[in-house]
């Protein structure tokens, strides 16, 4: 699987970050985030957040056994672009 990159307002409506937090620096969110092993990294330049990965390179929010994400009403919004075929709730779209 694809590593999962994310933007401030995604974390936001996961509920990683708070509205403030979002307002202030983007680094310091990263730091956060990245000691709680949520993210793995932070492109400054593009605002772009790479998300944690689980064991045989899971996102982190997909569950192991039934293979299907644990936060799919709040999922970022890369993941939201597939698949384009209407909602299949808690379908991941990174999954083959
Ligand atoms: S749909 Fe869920 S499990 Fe799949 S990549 Fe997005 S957040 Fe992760």
């Amino acid at each position: 699987m694809m590593p999962v990159e994310v933007r401030i307002e995604d974390l936001v409506r996961l509920e990683l970050v708070t509205e403030d937090e979002a307002q202030g620096s983007q680094k310091r969110v990263f730091k956060k985030l990245k000691k709680a092993g949520l993210v793995s990294s932070f492109r400054d330049g593009t605002g772009l957040f790479m998300l944690s990965q689980k064991k045989m390179s899971d996102c982190i929010f997909l569950d192991s056994d039934t293979r299907l994400c644990t936060v799919y009403e709040r999922r970022p919004g890369v993941c939201r672009q597939f698949p384009s075929i209407g909602p299949r709730p808690g379908y991941c779209p990174c999954i083959k």
